[in-house]
């Protein structure tokens, strides 16, 4: 799978203590390849596990490691990876490089970049590594997975996300989102306003300290636009905002803006699509 998306090569660690989701046999694991491979740069997906892998990797190699980073570039002159990461609740994005030493750890949000064209022509070689992982290396012991109920295109891989606010009032307007969301084939989000009051899990929170996602339609409703929301969803490749306050900071991100009162705006924008989906 990684060759037909760009890989020449793969290294593949087989290991029974790698069977189970144990993030400290991956951390060891990774810390291996790492030693036998010198690679220059090691970039790791900002997954729930990978925020914890990077940096982990990154302490036991002595080198530095740049969390929760949206690009990552080589500098043309000094051949050091230059990394942009928002910081200070997503007002500003600090570009950071490394030191001498290598690999440099990026931790890089998940959907910052296109995944490539899938080429199943493509060749390369797979190379396996021994990993010498002894069972003293795991110090948490996962014990159950609860598999949270979950319905329809999750928030990470849809391409269309209807987020809620503040401004719908309270959990009802949420089944209408849901309404949207289901004839574009979408999923449902909200701020963290929303999520605070009880209205919506708070699974479905996005933001900085919610999910970050990457849709190519955004629609809000009732959002105001805060950064520390933003910070989730800046990525999004068209966002439509309805928001009744013309002055709401949402709509300097939006690349389509509605004015107006979400109960007015909504059923008429519901049976719209509808019409599209139709002819
Ligand atoms: P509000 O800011 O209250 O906005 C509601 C909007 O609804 C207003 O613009 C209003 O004009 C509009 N409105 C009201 N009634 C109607 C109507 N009838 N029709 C149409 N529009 C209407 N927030 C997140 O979302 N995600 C995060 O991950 C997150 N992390 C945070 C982390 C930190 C450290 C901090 C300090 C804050 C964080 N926040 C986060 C909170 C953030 O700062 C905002 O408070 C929050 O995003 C506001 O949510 P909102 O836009 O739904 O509500």
């Amino acid at each position: 799978e990684a060759i037909s998306l760009g890989a020449d090569t793969v290294c593949l660690v087989e290991h029974p203590l790698l069977v189970k989701p144990s993030i400290d046999a991956r951390v060891a694991a990774l810390g291996q390849v790492c030693r036998q491979r010198s690679p220059s740069v090691v970039l790791v997906s900002r997954t729930i596990p990978g925020r914890d892998i990077g940096p982990r990797v990154a302490f036991r190699l002595g080198v530095g490691m740049a969390q929760d980073c949206v690009e990552v570039k080589l500098n043309a002159v000094t051949n050091r990876v230059v990394a942009t990461r928002p910081v200070y609740g997503g007002n500003a994005m600090a570009t950071v490089t490394f030191a001498d030493a290598d690999p440099q750890v990026v931790v890089l949000r998940a959907g910052a970049y296109d995944q490539p064209e899938r080429d199943p022509s493509r060749t390369g070689a797979v190379v396996k590594i021994d990993a010498d992982l002894d069972p003293s290396v795991i110090r948490v012991r996962h014990i159950e997975t609860v598999r949270g109920k979950s319905e329809g295109v999750s928030l990470e891989n849809a391409s269309v996300v209807v987020c809620g606010g503040r401004g719908l009032g309270g959990p009802e307007p949420f089944e209408t989102l849901e309404e949207l969301a289901s004839l574009l084939g979408g999923a449902v989000g909200a701020s963290r306003a929303a999520t605070d009051a009880g209205w919506v899990n708070h699974s479905y929170q996005i933001g900085l300290t919610g999910t970050t996602v990457t849709p190519d339609l955004y629609i809000t409703v009732g959002v105001s636009g805060a950064s520390q929301h933003m910070a989730g969803c800046s990525g999004a490749r068209h966002i439509v905002a309805v928001n009744r306050d013309a002055d709401a900071n949402i709509f300097k991100e939006a690349t389509y803006g509605v004015v107006g009162d979400w109960k007015n705006v909504l059923p008429s924008l519901i049976e719209t699509v509808r019409e599209f989906i139709k002819s």
